[in-house]
């Protein structure tokens, strides 16, 4: 596999995280399709505290990554949108598109209750596979004291999105 090939299957997984319903864009149903995927899993209310924050951070979410992505403002993120937008917009300032997730993240840790478990099962809910689920999951709590911390949750979001354009040949 060369680094072509080798980026662009990880705008394909990236993309992928993104269109929870699979129908080949991402929109609002995706983000409402996975914050009610995760009530459902933790068995929490849509009409409570934390399922409404959820509900709200998905909102958030979903509102961010269009003004950054939906060029043609169809409210609808194609794969070539996502490309030349997000993916972009999040080398230049990784920070920033961590921040626009902070409240979503938030939001899941509360509904998972904080713990390195609840972490691991939210995010096979997301789509995660079990493996990468379980790893993720553990290298989330640096201290050891089976917490995941939102701080390191975001940077995380963050890190997993920066993908490397290959060298030109
Ligand atoms: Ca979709
Ligand atoms: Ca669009």
């Amino acid at each position: 596999m060369d680094a072509e090939e080798i980026y662009q299957r990880r705008i394909a997984s990236r993309f992928a995280a993104f269109d929870q319903d699979g129908n080949g864009y991402i929109d609002r149903e995706d983000f409402y399709t996975a914050a009610t995927r995760l009530l459902a899993e933790f068995g929490v209310p849509y009409r409570s505290d934390r399922g409404q924050a959820l509900s709200n951070g998905a909102e958030a979410f979903w509102q961010g990554m269009a003004g950054i992505a939906d060029v043609d403002g169809d409210q609808r993120v194609t794969r070539e949108e996502f490309v030349g937008g997000a993916l972009k917009r999040l080398r230049d300032n990784p920070h920033g598109f961590a921040e626009i997730a902070r409240p979503f993240v938030r939001a899941v840790l509360a509904v998972a209750e904080g713990t390195v478990p609840g972490v691991e099962r939210a995010l096979v809910v997301l789509g995660v596979d079990p493996h990468t689920a379980s790893l993720t999951a553990e290298s989330l709590d640096a201290a050891g004291a089976g917490r995941v911390d939102e701080e390191e949750a975001v940077a995380a979001f963050g890190r997993y999105f920066i993908t490397q354009e290959p060298e030109a040949p």
